[in-house]
């Protein structure tokens, strides 16, 4: 059973039909990735299944249960949870302040500085910066500490949007071994949309391909890549 379906769904800004018809699977353990354009309507995608974007038709399945329609605050804590493209942090909270809000709705508060630690065993380079205002962060480092945040929320399934944006390809590609390693070590699924199609299809098994709101091909990664059109 899939951990989350969308089945066609149609989203819109006033009169600009953002998604026409989307339907994708992701089972659990998986990494999915969502390729297309810019304007194709990913980001879009993103923010409807975690419920932040209403949707005007479909409907929206995460673990068994359908979402659509619930007020994103609604949604268990623990569940879906969403890196935003452009790295939003809070620049003017610490490293360490901003992986605690990520865990602010967590109750078992022993685990909380255990997961901490296991951050910096993902990022040792937030080790070192752990007393600096986020803001002081390099891009790179902030998109690190951005997804360390939404991973302090243990999220069943992580959507990130965009993660390479605006990054020299170093760091995009630490990065890349590092969702690939939470993937594989913690077990999270993720469902990631990416501009940069070889990255994203190098990382995940499955791929769907995003062509002004709709979805044009489905595929395992792998035959995808090799398939470019
Ligand atoms: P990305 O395409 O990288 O996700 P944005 O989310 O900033 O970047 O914008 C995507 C597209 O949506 C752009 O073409 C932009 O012009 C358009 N857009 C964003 N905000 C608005 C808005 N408030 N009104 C109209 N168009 C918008
Ligand atoms: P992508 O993430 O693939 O770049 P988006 O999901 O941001 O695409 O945008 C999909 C479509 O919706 C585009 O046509 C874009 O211009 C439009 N759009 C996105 N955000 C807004 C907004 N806030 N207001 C109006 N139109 C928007």
């Amino acid at each position: 059973q899939p951990i989350l379906e969308l089945k066609d769904v149609h989203a819109s800004y006033g009169n600009i039909k953002a998604l026409k018809g989307i339907s994708l699977k992701v089972y659990p353990g998986e990494i999915v990735a969502i390729i297309g354009a810019n304007g194709a309507g990913k980001s879009t995608t993103l923010m409807t299944t975690c419920c932040v974007i209403p949707i005007d038709q479909g409907e929206i399945w995460y673990n068994g249960e359908p979402i659509h329609g619930k007020a994103a605050e609604t949604l268990p804590p623990t569940g879906l949870c969403q890196v935003p493209e452009g790295r939003r942090i809070f620049p003017r909270l610490t490293v360490d302040e901003n992986l605690e809000l990520g865990a602010f709705y967590r109750k078992d508060k022993a685990d909380v500085e255990k997961d901490r630690q296991h951050m910096f065993d993902l990022f040792p380079i937030l080790q070192d910066r752990r007393k600096q205002h986020g803001g002081t962060l390099s891009g790179g480092e902030q998109q690190m500490l951005a997804i360390a945040r939404a991973l302090m929320t243990r999220p069943k399934v992580l959507l990130l949007d965009e993660p390479s944006l605006g990054l020299a390809p170093l760091i995009v590609q630490q990065i890349f071994d590092i969702i690939h390693d939470i993937n594989e070590k913690n077990g999270t699924t993720i469902l990631l949309v990416e501009q940069n199609a070889n990255l994203a299809l190098q990382a995940a098994s499955r791929g769907y391909v995003l062509e002004t709101g709709a979805i044009t091909l489905e595929d395992d990664a792998k035959t995808l890549l090799d398939n470019p059109e």
